[in-house]
């Protein structure tokens, strides 16, 4: 279907998107960057502040890189480097990004607005865009794909029809519930309050990493921020109302590190929140797929939700692409599901462990807790461990466990084989003799890399299509649907 360029609602797409928060975009600017015709329409007229995500993950940021942005985003942002677990001024554990296998080894301290707002930059210079003030009212199935409703910004409500629909419209999702699926979990019972902050100069100095404060009065959470603000996210009693700057100082002094007690300077934003641990049932029904917090929801505690939107975007761009362009059968977007959901219900059980031991009461229990962090924390390999699970290095389609050889569905670190944008990524030994140029063949990037033992070719979204292949890569691309998830080689 040819695009059109224009900045009235087309009737018709190829792919819908509701939603421009950070999944939704990075979905637009991932199918911009790949040509295929879309839609991205959002009710609100511009992206909006607030404390949300705080971080982006070096996971996410990798792919970020493919659509070029992590650079902007790096450069807008402040590395952090630790994340600790404390006992008052007790430190039970400290977990360091240094020496993660990527390109991208920090916590990236980051607001979410800043990193929409860059998202949003990129998908303009790509040529794409979003429809503001535009509603998705509801859809109906048109075979094969939707017809939409949109309710435009005169009030008129227009019917675009779309192959596929995407759902990228937040944890409320009209485009959920519209298609029927079930959003199975709990709402938590336990209320938290968040507070942005400044402290007082020169009383930051205590809560420089990203800490967890494991105390017996509640949970404690406190990070740097961007610009120079602190956030602070602790357990409270119902009933409770957004912290003033004297209750925050009061959750420090009584939680946190208990030296000197940081005094906070200046309320930016608070509010309080109840977690909500649910995952979609299907990520996709037919035509509609669901991304981001649409399809899982969590607590906000480990810096993961938005990062997981901003990967199921980078799973979805290619497959629609290749589905779209007639190079891969309709059954490559059965993976999307097949590989997000699980990542989605890991991602859900592993937050939900973290708040249920960080809100943990009991003086006895919370002791023994904190014992067991300080010995699991002396363990070799428990921080490094931690850190890949944070940072989301850790995610994998692969079937087959790892046991240090390539397996297909693995990452594959842009450290060791250099991202190719959104192209199929052909890397080679380097050859004793011979030409070793970079180059390309249709959508296949060559490359020839160090230390290599066996060639790999890997899927756009950074994960192991299959190693052995052969080093023509002529070879290679005439073969290539066969290097599909799902398909024959797997
Ligand atoms: C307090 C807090 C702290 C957080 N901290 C972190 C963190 O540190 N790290 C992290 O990774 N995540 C964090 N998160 C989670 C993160 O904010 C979300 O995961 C992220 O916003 C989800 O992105 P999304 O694009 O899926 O959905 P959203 O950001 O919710 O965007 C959905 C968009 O869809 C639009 N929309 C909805 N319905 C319609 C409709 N019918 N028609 C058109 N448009 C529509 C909305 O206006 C919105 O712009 C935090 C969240 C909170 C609340």
């Amino acid at each position: 279907m040819a695009s059109t360029r224009t900045t009235a609602l087309p009737m018709q797409t190829d792919v819908l998107i509701v939603g421009a928060g950070p999944a939704g975009l990075t979905l637009a600017a991932g199918l911009t960057q790949l040509g295929v015709d879309h839609v991205l329409i959002e009710r609100a007229d511009s992206v909006q502040p607030g404390a949300k995500a705080a971080f982006v993950q070096p996971r996410a940021l990798e792919y970020l890189d493919r659509v070029g942005v992590a650079d902007r985003l790096v450069a807008a942002g402040i590395r952090g480097h630790h994340f600790s677990v404390h006992d008052g001024a007790r430190t039970l554990l400290r977990g360091s990004y240094d020496n993660l296998d990527t390109p991208f080894p920090m916590m990236l301290l980051v607001s979410q607005q800043t990193t929409e707002e860059h998202l949003n930059r990129r998908l303009t210079e790509l040529g794409g865009m979003v429809h503001r003030r535009h509603k998705l009212i509801t859809f109906s199935p048109d075979f094969p794909g939707v017809t939409a409703a949109v309710a435009a910004p005169d009030g008129s409500v227009r019917a675009v029809y779309a192959r596929y629909l995407i759902g990228a419209d937040g944890v409320y999702s009209r485009v959920r519930s519209t298609a029927g699926i079930a959003f199975p979990g709990k709402a938590r019972e336990q209320l938290f309050a968040l507070a942005d902050v400044r402290l007082e100069p020169g009383s930051a100095s205590v809560l420089e990493d990203t800490t967890f404060f494991f105390s017996s009065e509640g949970m404690l959470l406190t990070s740097p921020l961007a610009d120079g603000q602190h956030r602070v996210v602790a357990s409270v009693p119902p009933g409770s109302k957004a912290p003033t700057a004297e209750e925050t100082e009061t959750l420090l002094a009584t939680r946190g590190p208990r030296q000197g007690g940081p005094k906070v300077v200046e309320v930016i934003t608070a509010s309080t929140y109840h977690v909500q641990e649910r995952v979609a049932e299907r990520l996709s029904d037919g035509p509609v797929f669901l991304l981001g917090d649409a399809a899982h929801t969590h607590s906000p505690a480990g810096g993961q939700g938005m990062n997981t939107g901003i990967q199921d975007a980078g799973n979805l761009a290619w497959k629609l692409h290749a589905v779209l362009t007639g190079f891969a059968p309709e059954g490559l977007l059965d993976t999307y599901h097949g590989e997000r959901h699980p990542v989605a219900s890991g991602l859900v059980a592993f937050t939900s462990q973290i708040t249920s031991l960080a809100t943990m009461r009991d003086p006895e229990l919370c002791r023994r807790r904190n014992d067991i962090i300080a010995a699991a924390a002396k363990a070799p390999g428990i921080t490094d461990w931690l850190a890949r699970r944070l940072s989301q290095l850790d995610i994998s389609y692969a079937t087959e466990p790892a046991d240090g050889t390539y397996h297909v569905g693995q990452r594959v670190s842009p450290a060791l084989v250099p991202a190719a944008g959104l192209d199929w990524n052909l890397a080679l030994p380097n050859p004793s003799t011979g030409p070793t140029e970079s180059g390309r063949t249709g959508p296949l990037n060559f490359q020839f890399v160090d230390g290599l033992e066996t060639p790999l070719l890997i899927r756009p979204d950074g994960y192991l299509a299959a190693h052995g292949v052969p080093t023509d890569p002529h070879a290679v691309l005439a073969n290539l649907a066969s290097y599909l998830p799902g398909g024959p080689t797997r």
